[in-house]
C-alpha cells in the first residue's frame, strides 16, 4: 500500500499516485489530489537535499538533453 501524501493546496489526504519518480528523481512521487484535482509532487525535498539533488543529478541531466546539439560556449556543462 502506497503511502498517501498530504495535497498542498487542500490538505486532503486523498492523493492518488499517478506517477512514480519525477525527473529521473526515484524518492519523490506525482500525486493527484482527490478533492481538488490538484497535482503535486511528495514528498517536498528540504533545502539541502534538493540542493544536492541538482548537483548530483541536474548538470547530467542537462548535459544528455542537449547531448546532440552543438555546443557554442565552453559553459559548465559542456564536456568535449
Ligand atoms: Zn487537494
Amino acid at each position: 500500500m502506497p503511502e498517501r501524501k498530504e495535497c498542498n493546496v487542500c490538505q486532503s489526504i486523498q492523493g492518488h499516485l499517478i506517477k512514480k519518480g519525477v525527473y529521473g528523481n526515484p524518492h519523490q512521487d506525482i500525486y493527484k489530489c482527490a478533492d481538488c484535482e490538484h497535482v503535486y509532487i511528495a514528498p517536498l525535498l528540504d533545502d539541502s537535499q534538493e540542493a544536492k539533488f541538482y548537483l548530483d543529478q541536474y548538470s547530467a541531466f542537462l548535459h544528455a538533453r542537449g547531448g546532440r546539439q552543438k555546443c557554442h560556449t565552453s559553459g559548465t556543462f559542456c564536456r568535449q
